[in-house]
């Protein structure tokens, strides 16, 4: 039954639009497929809600899912999904298609069902850019990039008769039924992006990072480090300005009341004037939360600085303790820095610094991989705080539009074994670990470097239940052609023929060989 399916949960928030419908209005649905805590951090969510609603004649009606009772919570009205013209759907992860397609499912609203009837449901993210073709069976569309420049005409087509017609031809939207490729629609210039400043949240439930205002810092990393398809999917990378950063910090705090700033940036450092404005919020009592940091852009300047702000853990993105190999997949670093940097966050007085690591790369051997994880180990054993190094574990999980793209995702198994060895000298050395399920990591891959038929296997898990369990159902009924790649990989990738990211091929290729991937 639909109606139980989905249930009116109106929160106490801060901010909501009161905005008067009239019938004839073109109602947009914004479906978060994560529970409320999750969604009111995207920061897609906070910008589609405010900017849906800014337009005439349009309204916006909010969605997230609740994991725990598998139910859709409707946020501003109680308005049953499948009246709506046009549903967008929030991807940022592959995982996250299962539980869309599980809400999809339940409101009978699959593509492959549904056929050209309306609402129309156009997916965007990181995961559905680089490769869309996985959701061919289960939405109608992929927006390509960054919807901020075609939101307007996607909003307004859905209104018409023709509608599906006047969204294919949007230049970056890809419809998968047909088969011409998509260039990326990117934003020129972050400073003249919109930015919410209105950011809406429950007095009730704690968002994730907590309360705060959200920034936008930048799009796409400089690095372009070998395994992060976020890089290369959000290329080419682009910044605010300082004054731009300082404006939408005080204004959200004057409109939110929270002293407190969240940032968003794949590599905050590497954004102009960074330390002379975390030296201005300092001056003005305002605290922050940063995200994961390169090595070499830990300083004990910064270090002092970022603690100074409130901050009291910190992320390192080191990704391979192999001194040989780091440079090669973007992260050149000196472990001896990494080891003084930790030695240094312990003296300042953090609670903990998370490391995150990638087991498993092409043309390392696993030995070499243990005997350096055991050295550093060792080197950390004068922090005599327990636990006060965490390490994040997971398996090199190969991405379209990477170098790695061309591995198959069995690849992912080969890191099986090598877990129990890592927490046998973690515990020796009173580091704190964490692993990544290399099932789920599996799966993740499936997904990533699907094809058209990768939909039936992603509907036949979401029918089978969101867990592993129904993950393995699934895999058990997957036919020969989803078989072949996941034991092959793609020498050709089938998303070259329906994506242009902007990076080139031959790039991918020679980088490929150069990691002993080809
Ligand atoms: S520095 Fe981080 S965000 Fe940038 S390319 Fe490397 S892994 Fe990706």
């Amino acid at each position: 039954m639909i109606e139980e399916f989905v249930v009116y949960k109106r929160r106490r928030e801060n901010f909501v639009f009161e905005k008067r419908g009239r019938p004839s209005d073109i109602k947009v649905g914004i479906l978060m497929p994560m529970p409320y805590n999750a969604a009111v951090s995207s920061l897609f969510f906070q910008m589609a809600y405010t900017y849906v609603n800014s337009l005439e004649g349009v309204r916006a009606y909010r969605y997230v899912f609740n994991l725990e009772e598998k139910k859709v919570e409707a946020l501003d009205e109680r308005l049953d999904p499948r009246k709506l013209d046009l549903i967008l759907l929030s991807l940022p992860f592959e995982l996250d298609y299962v539980t869309a397609t599980y809400i999809l499912t339940n409101l009978n609203l699959l593509r492959r069902l549904k056929g050209n009837e309306k609402p129309i449901v156009v997916a965007g993210g990181i995961a559905p850019t680089a490769n869309p073709l996985p959701l061919s069976d289960i939405v109608d569309a992929v927006v390509i990039g960054e919807a901020e420049e075609i939101l307007k005409n996607m909003i307004y087509g859905a209104g018409e008769l023709n509608a599906f017609k006047v969204i294919e031809e949007i230049s970056c939207v890809s419809m998968l039924a047909n088969s011409d490729i998509r260039r990326k629609c990117f934003v020129e210039d972050l400073n003249n992006a919109p930015h919410p400043i209105h950011q809406f949240y429950s007095y009730d439930e704690e968002p994730i990072y907590g309360y705060g205002v959200r920034v936008e810092v930048s799009r796409g990393c400089p690095y372009l480090c070998a395994f992060c398809m976020e890089s290369h999917v959000m290329y080419p990378f682009r910044y605010r300005e300082f004054a731009i950063l300082d404006r939408i910090i005080e204004k959200s705090i004057d409109v939110l009341k929270i002293p407190r700033v969240i940032f968003y940036s794949l590599s905050l450092f590497s954004v102009p004037n960074m330390d002379i404005l975390l030296q201005k919020l300092l001056k003005q009592g305002i605290e922050i939360s940063i995200p994961s940091m390169r090595v070499e852009h830990v300083t004990k300047e910064r270090l002092e600085l970022i603690k100074a702000l409130g901050q009291k853990t910190l992320t390192i993105a080191p990704e391979t303790l192999l001194p040989t190999y780091s440079c090669k997949i973007g992260k050149c670093y000196n472990v001896d820095y990494l080891i003084e940097v930790l030695n240094y966050a312990y003296k300042t007085g953090y609670s903990h610094v998370k490391l995150y690591l990638i087991t498993g790369f092409p043309g390392t051997t696993m030995d070499e991989e243990l005997k350096s994880f055991e050295k550093f180990s060792s080197s950390v054993k004068s922090i005599k705080k327990r636990g006060f190094v965490e390490v994040t574990l997971n398996p090199l999980i190969p991405k379209p539009w990477t170098p790695f793209q061309f591995l198959p995702p069995l690849s992912v198994l080969r890191s099986r074994h090598i877990e129990e060895q890592y927490r046998r000298i973690a515990k020796e050395s009173g580091i704190g670990i964490s692993v990544l399920d290399v099932e789920w990591a599996f799966a993740q891959a499936i997904i990533a470097l699907g094809d058209k038929n990768t939909s039936k296997l992603i509907i036949d898990w979401a029918l089978s239940g969101l867990g592993l369990k129904g993950f393995r159902k699934a895999l058990k009924m997957a036919d020969e052609r989803i078989r072949s790649y996941l034991k092959n990989g793609w020498q050709d990738p089938p998303w070259y023929r329906y994506v242009d990211i902007g990076v080139p091929k031959t790039y991918l290729d020679l980088r490929a060989r150069y990691l002993k991937v080809l």
